[in-house]
Formats: C-alpha cells, sequence, structure tokens
C-alpha cells in the first residue's frame, strides 16, 4: 500500500482496540464512553424510520487510509433524508470483517455511508456483506487495483444504488464512529439484510486490506429500534 498514512492506533497487539484510550487523551471514549460503536444487534424495538435515501451514479474520489480507503464524492448530489432533516454523502468506506454482528453473526464485509447535515449532525448507515453473487459496482473499485500507484488519483464512476438492501429491515440506535477518538452522538442505521458480493471480490479486497474492525461494545442502557 504505497501512500497509506501511518495511524498510532491499530487493530492487533499493544496499539489494538483495548489499548486506543492509552494511546491519546483525545481517544479516551473509547474506554470510557456509554454510547460506543459497533454493538451487537438482537432484541429490538419496533418503531417507524421515516428515511429516504437518494443515492445513485456518481463520481468519486479515493483516498487511502491505513486501514481502509475511503470514497469521496466528487459532487454533493447523493444524499439521505430522515424526520425531514437533509443530510449529505460525505464518504463511504469498508470494514473486513463486519463490525456490527446480527445475533452474533459476523458478515464478510461491512460499508459505511457517513452522513452529515447543516447542524454537523451525523448519520452512518452499514450494510453488511457476505459472499453471494458478483457486484459490479464493487468491481469498478477493486479494477481501480488498490496497489497501484496511481489509484488515489483515480476517479471512480459508482451507483451506489447497488449497495443499498432497499427491502431490508432496518436497526437504529445512538453511537459513535468505530475508530479512534470513538466520538459519541452518533446516529446508526444498519440493514438487517447483508447485500452480497461475490466469494472472489470478497477475497481480493482482503488482499489489499488487513482486518480493520472494532470489536462489538457492550450496549449499555441504550435501545435498539427496527423499522422497515
Ligand atoms: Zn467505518
Amino acid at each position: 500500500m504505497a501512500t497509506a498514512r501511518n495511524e498510532d492506533w491499530s487493530y492487533t497487539g499493544k496499539t489494538g482496540p483495548n489499548y486506543w484510550s492509552s494511546i491519546n487523551k483525545k481517544y479516551a471514549l473509547c474506554s470510557t464512553g456509554k454510547q460506543q460503536s459497533p454493538v451487537n444487534i438482537d432484541q429490538a424495538i419496533k418503531k417507524s424510520l421515516p428515511l429516504g435515501i437518494n443515492y445513485h451514479n456518481d463520481l468519486f474520489k479515493i483516498e487511502k487510509s491505513q486501514y481502509t480507503v475511503k470514497f469521496i464524492p466528487v459532487n454533493h448530489s447523493n444524499s439521505i433524508n430522515l424526520n425531514g432533516s437533509h443530510y449529505t454523502l460525505l464518504q463511504f468506506h469498508f470494514h473486513t470483517p463486519s463490525e456490527h454482528t446480527i445475533n452474533g453473526k459476523q458478515s464478510d464485509l461491512e460499508i459505511h455511508f457517513i452522513n452529515e447535515n447543516n447542524k454537523k449532525s451525523i448519520i452512518t448507515i452499514g450494510v453488511l456483506v457476505d459472499s453471494g453473487r458478483l457486484n459490479k459496482e464493487f468491481q469498478k473499485i477493486l479494477n481501480a487495483n488498490p496497489v497501484d500507484e496511481d489509484f488515489e488519483r483515480k476517479v471512480v464512476k459508482i451507483n451506489l444504488q447497488s449497495f443499498i438492501p432497499y427491502t431490508s429491515k432496518k436497526f437504529s440506535y445512538t453511537g459513535s464512529f468505530t475508530t479512534p477518538p470513538c466520538t459519541e452522538g452518533i446516529k446508526w442505521i444498519v440493514f438487517n439484510k447483508p447485500i452480497q458480493f461475490s466469494e472472489e471480490q470478497i477475497h481480493s479486497y482482503q488482499n489489499y486490506f488487513e482486518p480493520n474492525s472494532r470489536p462489538v461494545q457492550p450496549l449499555n442502557d441504550r435501545d435498539l429500534f427496527e423499522s422497515w
């Protein structure tokens, strides 16, 4: 990975998730926080979630970090609506294996779509990925070749609709970023039904990127909600 930036935290050993808060005072919430993510999702309370997802075909710039790759919209045309508030997509990225688990089951990958409104409040949409059918849009990302020196100068055109399981039930809860500084107050919406990438696609991705999933965190006294 040619241009990866070095973080002071990691996913294994003495700078792994259990030690994040001791690396830097700014990361204190990673251990003192009571609303941390990811979580295991099992029992949930039914509640309506007036969510509209306006994702479509768009151009994305590629920005590589040490443990993942971010896709940043060139335009600001991908957005979501929740309770009448408009949130613009800031970036999406991948984790492998998944960070959220459903009834204790981990998926092969998880996609995070970070959306922000004009009050700087953030909704992250989580989509789990299991092995199955080939996904043509994900193939465009693999074809951009993350080990290529020019990877970060490339712009890819991706239709995000093929990453959203529109007919799936959704879970929601209040949590945090899953990487330091583990900032809280993040609204999470996680789709119950995984989408599919082919086994070969998942293996290709895992060849490019090391595991980057934080273990599930205690729910404490938070409620999990489910909706269609
Ligand atoms: Zn993430």
